[in-house]
């Protein structure tokens, strides 16, 4: 997707903090971190959102959550942590392509909105 800045960032045109990348993923600094770990895991591949995967996408999507469990200690988040995914207005989404927000490093609140 051309306008997109996440494709941007996947292909390595725009600089971000990335943590860890493979063929299909990459995990990344959240630029504007809503806590002290805030993380975000974002498939390679454009769709904008779960409503909108295939069942292929579907894989990559659980991949990127088996690798942020796996990589959680490393990451700083051995107490625990949160994954939220927006979609649509309701959902806050700011960006249209899919991604996993990691939040953590500290207590978090008991409700999510
Ligand atoms: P959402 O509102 O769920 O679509 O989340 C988009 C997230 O992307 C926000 O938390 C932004 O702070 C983050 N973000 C936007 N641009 C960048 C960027 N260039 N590098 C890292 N994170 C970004
Ligand atoms: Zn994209």
């Amino acid at each position: 997707m051309a306008d997109c800045i996440f494709c941007k960032i996947a292909a390595g045109e725009i600089p971000s903090e990335k943590v860890y990348e493979d063929e299909e993923m990459i995990i990344i600094k959240d630029i504007n971190p809503q806590t002290k770990i805030h993380l975000l895991a974002i498939p390679k591949k454009h769709f904008e959102s779960v409503s909108d995967m295939t069942e292929s996408d579907a894989q990559i999507v659980g991949r990127c959550l088996y690798k942020i469990g796996k990589m959680a200690d490393k990451l700083g988040l051995e107490n625990g942590y949160r994954i939220v995914s927006n979609k649509g207005d309701d959902g806050c989404q700011s960006v249209k392509h899919l991604h996993i927000h990691v939040l953590g490093g500290q207590k978090l609140a008991e409700k999510m909105c």
